[in-house]
């Protein structure tokens, strides 16, 4: 039986980098976020997204525009609990069939708004990627996709840390060098290996 093994943190605070190590070392790495955006792309999702959020989320092809998409569901808990009861069991069923095909003793689900949506009960252990806020900040920042105040948007719609401490079963601390991020992940694999292999 394949464990299921969620990777969630805020934003910044190192989970891309910590599921890049565990694609290193060929632990199998499903990123949910990218399963998001791939499932605006069904044509059923797209008429729901249209009926819910109005024709103009659409281009003139009927693809879904991210940004107005964004604009209009992540409005109040209200919008964006419509956005999830659309897009979430889609997501889950892809997920589903995605761990079924891997043989691997465990997978990594990289899900950053997991424990904001209590994903964390159909996993078998949730790991919990931290860091010091300011240096989360700065390091979003010099990543370049977001700046500052976009930083704060996204920080405002994810769930505290001292919540993600609670729901964590591991915890890896990413306020230090990558080197110590590292070795944490290798601990944790070896843990793992041992456990479910
Ligand atoms: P998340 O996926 O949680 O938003 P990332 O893994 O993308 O976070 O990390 C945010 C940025 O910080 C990236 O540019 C990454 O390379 C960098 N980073 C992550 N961990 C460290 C670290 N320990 N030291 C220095 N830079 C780091």
């Amino acid at each position: 039986m394949t464990r299921r093994i969620a990777l969630t943190g805020g934003i910044g605070s190192g989970k891309s980098t910590v599921a890049a190590m565990f694609t290193e070392i060929n632990v199998p790495v499903l990123d949910l976020d990218q399963v998001g955006h791939r499932c605006l792309d069904g044509l059923v999702v797209r008429e729901q997204l249209q009926a819910a959020f109005g024709a103009d989320i659409l281009d003139v092809k009927g693809f879904v525009q991210r940004k107005k998409l964004a604009a209009k569901a992540f409005l109040d808990t209200k919008t964006t609990q419509q956005l999830n009861r659309i897009l979430h069991p889609v997501i889950l069923a892809k997920e589903k069939i995605w761990v079924a095909q891997q043989s691997a003793p465990y997978v990594i689900i990289e899900a950053p708004v997991l424990l904001e949506s209590a994903g964390e009960a159909r996993m078998d252990a949730v790991v919990v990627v931290m860091a010091d806020l300011a240096l989360r900040r700065q390091r979003v920042v010099e990543r370049g996709y977001q700046d500052a105040a976009a930083f704060e948007q996204i920080l405002k719609r994810q769930c505290d840390d001292v919540l993600r401490r609670i729901k964590a079963d591991y915890i890896l601390e990413n306020s230090g060098e990558l080197r110590v991020l590292t070795l944490q992940v290798m601990t944790l694999h070896q843990q793992w290996m041992r456990d479910y292999g």
